[in-house]
C-alpha cells in the first residue's frame, strides 16, 4: 500500500512541474529547446503567448546564430506548405542568459503577429503585414512592433523578478536587442 501511495505523489508532483508542452515552437537544438522551456516556466506572459502560438497552425523553429550581430533577432517566414506555415526566429548571442530569453519572447510576438495572419504565405506578404502593422510604414527591411517591444521589455522584467539574485543587467539590456529584421 506504500509504495503505490508514493508514486501516485510523485506522479502528481511531476505532473504540476511540468511546463506546456511546446509541439508548436521548436528548438533547432536542445540549446534552443531549453531556452524555450527556462522562458516559459519563469515567464507569465512568454508562456501566454507559447499557449497563442500553440493554438496557430505554424510551426516555429528557434536557432540561435553565432555569425549574426549580437543582441539582434530575426523572425521570418520560412515556408508555407497546405498543413502549416513554417516561421523561423534567429537570434543572436547575448551575454546574459536572460536577455537572451526576452529577445526570444520579443521574437514570438513576431512569429504571433505572423500566425494570426493567415493569409501571409510569402515574404513580400510579411513586408505587406509589417508596412501595415509596423512602428515604421516606410521601412523596407527591418521591421519593428510597438507590442514585440512591449513583450521583450515585460519578460525581461518577470525574469528579473523570478531569479533569485537581483543582476546588473535589468532593463538597460532588454530594450537593446529590440531590433526585429525580417
Ligand atoms: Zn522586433
Amino acid at each position: 500500500m506504500v509504495i503505490p501511495l508514493v508514486l501516485l505523489v510523485a506522479a502528481a508532483t511531476a505532473s504540476s512541474l511540468t511546463p506546456p508542452s511546446l509541439e508548436h515552437l521548436r528548438g533547432a537544438s536542445r540549446r534552443e529547446s531549453a531556452l524555450l522551456r527556462d522562458l516559459v516556466a519563469r515567464s507569465a506572459t512568454a508562456r501566454n503567448l507559447a499557449d497563442q502560438i500553440e493554438s496557430e497552425a505554424v510551426i516555429v523553429y528557434v536557432e540561435i546564430n553565432t555569425s549574426m550581430p549580437r543582441g539582434r533577432g530575426a523572425t521570418r517566414l520560412a515556408a508555407t506548405t497546405p498543413l502549416a506555415r513554417f516561421i523561423r526566429i534567429t537570434l543572436a548571442p547575448v551575454a546574459h542568459p536572460d536577455d537572451l530569453a526576452a529577445l526570444l519572447a520579443h521574437e514570438m510576438q513576431h512569429a504571433l503577429e505572423i500566425a494570426r495572419a493567415p493569409a501571409v504565405t510569402s515574404s513580400d506578404d510579411v513586408r505587406r503585414l509589417y508596412r501595415s502593422i509596423g512602428e515604421d510604414r516606410a521601412a523596407t527591411v527591418a521591421f519593428e512592433t510597438v507590442a514585440a517591444r512591449q513583450v521583450g521589455a515585460r519578460v525581461r522584467q518577470e525574469l528579473s523578478r523570478a531569479a533569485s539574485k537581483p543582476n546588473r543587467a535589468s532593463l538597460a539590456g532588454s530594450t537593446q536587442p529590440g531590433g526585429g529584421a525580417f
